[in-house]
């Protein structure tokens, strides 16, 4: 067990420097990438996505330290253009990380002596971009009064390299690097020292070899999502379209597959061919979503969220019980507890009232010499010995004390130390969504914070010329219409507490305007999800301006209403764009975000509560597609659920989505559905 953290506020006093590692002689990369020349490499120097390696080290960890010092032996000058004061080792021969920390603790100790004790040390390495933006946050919670270091550990193993250390262990690690000690791991282990377990494995991805250097490349570049890999799928869907179709026109000639490296999805490619027999060249939505669930890659962040903020989140580390609860032994009712062994066996007993305990009041009573029976209420802490509680409407007040009946049993009504939680249980999961009940669990264990998944940082964003915010009444022009789309997208993404929502606005149809737009929130957030003509690509323009800004595919959905949809990556972030109709964004907000938001912070999704009807009418369907259409029901006179549509399905009418409670799902295969055949309907009620 560990990983109960104290509070933020006992750590406030602390001061944390940072030290990035890069004094190495980066031996490993040297030697796989075939360049022989001594110190040619200086792997933190290295580009990877666009900066230097350290470059991403270091934007991470500067928001959690006060200071960030760098430890480095070559380069210095490449060095320097972070503006860090760079630190040498002192012992000589690149001694390791080791001889890094001790430059940084011999500077750290040449202060003040008076700052010296709340002085910290928080040292990375500079090949291991994706450690926790909360490193610092976390190691501090377990820096106490007796505890000189903090090393992380993931299930695998301990990351000797991510230290929280004081600065006055100077003298120490001085003794040990002049005896030529150079294990970081056998160093610590001597000192008293506290174990941080982070679980999440990949934060703590290192960076050793060119094929790790190009793994870590398409994840800076793309957190969340394997773009590569769903443009992969995506192309295999409509390549099978294709395909199909070209066989249908020559008569069983095969077209040959793309070279490809990645495997396109399964399910997906099954999906699609199942469609493509009757030769639509449109994704099935099931094949389509089942893809991007595939590719998308849950947020790595974390953060720090109080007790009374934590419903709905995502507990990110199993959580344990830090204490019994109940914490003592204690009585379930109001009444007098004995000990059994002063009852008469068989028979009833008179016993002499001693002390009254109260909950909240426990008794500092010595044991007893002389049988006699104590007043307690709920929740009283018993003494010891005492293992009997008999309620008090079961006795009676006699001169000499109380009378107690016949046929009490030992340990009634008593309730056990640790018989809800043991100290040391497992509470919680990690991955947990919490709920009200969950809350109520961690109150009772004192837990007051907790470490959740994300923040998941979304911008939404309106296209088009027509558009006006609601705000803009008085503007209202022929021509323009209200902007509804960004109210339904933020209203809907309040279902997630761990969601920080930017609404950046409705953006004209102006390339340029878009461009700026859409490259400062591909920078900035984790998904953007836009509505309106710039996610469907009919421009030429959106297509080379989406390549320009990152690899977005603009797909053709089999469904209905929903077709044109976007899906693919802006800057680093996640890039979902929504056909314009505003019942087309509400199905396609239903069907592929609100399940792709979910997986990003490690949740399933529950599959639509379906339920069945049947057609009141005939219900014209086209085979090929799944079509959603806004329905009411009736019940006929054997009490039967029947169905009728709207006779209106156009994906612009919103007011269908208010005037009519459900909707049908009618699956891609189907077509026509005749009066009184059965099919499957969603209560709107349901997926908001
Ligand atoms: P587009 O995909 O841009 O061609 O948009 C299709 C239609 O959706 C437009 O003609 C508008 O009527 C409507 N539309 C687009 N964006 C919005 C919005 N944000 N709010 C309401 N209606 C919209
Ligand atoms: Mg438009």
């Amino acid at each position: 067990m560990s990983n109960i953290a104290n509070s933020g506020a006992e750590n406030s006093h602390k001061r944390i420097t940072g030290l990035v590692l890069a004094g190495g002689m980066s031996r490993r990369m040297q030697n796989r990438s075939g360049d022989a020349t001594v110190g040619a490499i200086d792997k933190a120097l290295m580009p990877c996505a666009g900066r230097p390696l350290i470059a991403w080290t270091l934007q991470r960890l500067r928001p959690q330290v006060n200071e960030v010092l760098i430890n480095c032996n070559r380069n210095l000058e490449a060095y320097a253009q972070w503006g860090h004061p760079l630190l040498r080792d002192r012992f000589e021969g690149f001694a390791g990380p080791l001889a890094g920390i001790h430059a940084a603790l011999y500077e750290l100790n040449q202060r003040p002596k008076a700052e010296l004790d709340s002085q910290w040390l928080l040292t990375v390495p500079c090949d291991c971009p994706f450690f926790p933006e909360d490193l610092a946050q976390c190691m501090l919670s377990l820096a106490s009064d007796d505890r000189d270091l903090v090393v992380a550990r993931t299930p695998e193993a301990e990351q000797p390299v991510f230290l929280l250390l004081r600065a006055r262990l100077l003298s120490a690690l001085e003794h040990y690097l002049i005896r030529h000690g150079r294990k970081i791991d056998q160093w610590y282990q001597s000192l008293r020292y506290s174990v941080y377990e982070f679980n999440e494995i990949s934060a703590f991805r290192n960076i050793n070899t060119p094929e790790d250097l190009k793994v870590a490349q398409g994840l800076l570049a793309s957190p969340l999502l394997d773009c590569e890999a769903l443009a992969l799928d995506i192309a295999a869907f409509e390549h099978t379209n294709v395909e199909i179709q070209g066989q249908m026109r020559l008569q069983g000639s095969k077209t040959p597959m793309p070279d490809r490296q990645a495997q396109p999805n399964d399910a997906a490619i099954k999906s699609a061919s199942d469609a493509s027999l009757h030769s639509l060249p449109m994704i099935p939505i099931e094949a389509l979503k089942g893809a991007l669930l595939d590719r998308l890659r849950p947020i790595e962040r974390r953060q720090w969220v109080c007790l009374k903020d934590l419903q709905g989140q995502v507990l990110a580390q199993d959580l344990f019980a830090g204490y019994d609860v109940p914490a003592h032994r204690n009585t379930a009712m109001d009444g007098y507890a004995l000990r059994f062994k002063d009852l008469h066996p068989g028979a009833a007993t008179i016993l002499p009232i001693g002390e009254r305990i109260l909950a909240g009041h426990p008794s500092e009573m010595l044991p007893p010499s002389s049988a006699h029976a104590l007043r307690v209420m709920t929740g009283a802490v018993l003494p010891e010995g005492f293992d009997v509680v008999v309620p008090q409407e079961s006795c009676r007040p006699v001169d000499e004390g109380v009378w107690i009946p016949a046929g009490q049993q030992l340990g009634q009504h008593v309730r056990l130390a640790g018989e809800d939680l043991a100290r040391g249980e497992l509470v919680i999961r990690a991955g947990s969504r919490l709920s009200a009940i969950h809350l109520g669990l961690m109150a009772s264990l004192g837990i007051a914070q907790a470490r959740v998944r994300g923040p998941l940082k979304l911008a939404i964003l309106s296209t088009g010329d027509e558009l006006i915010d609601p705000s803009c009444a008085g503007e209202r022009a022929d021509g323009l219409l209200f902007d509804s789309n960004r109210y339904l997208l933020s209203a809907h993404l309040t279902r997630w507490p761990s969601a920080i929502v930017h609404d950046a606005g409705i953006v004209a149809d102006d390339p340029e305007r878009l461009e700026a737009v859409l490259a400062d929130l591909g920078r900035s957030h984790d998904v953007i999800v836009s509505s309106g003509g710039v996610s469907v690509g009919e421009a030429d323009f959106t297509r080379s301006l989406m390549a320009r800004l990152g690899q977005v595919q603009f797909c053709t959905v089999a469904m209905r209403p929903g077709r044109p949809l976007a899906l693919g990556r802006v800057g680093q972030a996640l890039y979902m764009g929504l056909p314009g109709n505003p019942v087309a964004v509400a199905m396609t907000f239903w069907y592929f975000v609100a399940p792709a938001i979910d997986r990003l912070l490690g949740l399933e999704t529950p599959a639509w509560p379906l339920r069945i009807a049947r057609a009141a009418v005939r219900i014209k369907k086209k085979r090929g597609r799944t079509e959603f259409q806004r329905a009411r029901l009736e019940t006929d006179e054997d009490g039967a659920c029947l169905l009728f549509v709207s006779s209106n399905q156009g994906s612009g009418i919103l007011s269908s989505l208010s005037k009519y409670p459900v909707i049908a799902v009618l699956e891609h295969e189907r077509g026509n559905i005749e009066a009184g055949e059965s099919l499957s309907y969603v209560r709107i009620e349901d997926l908001l």
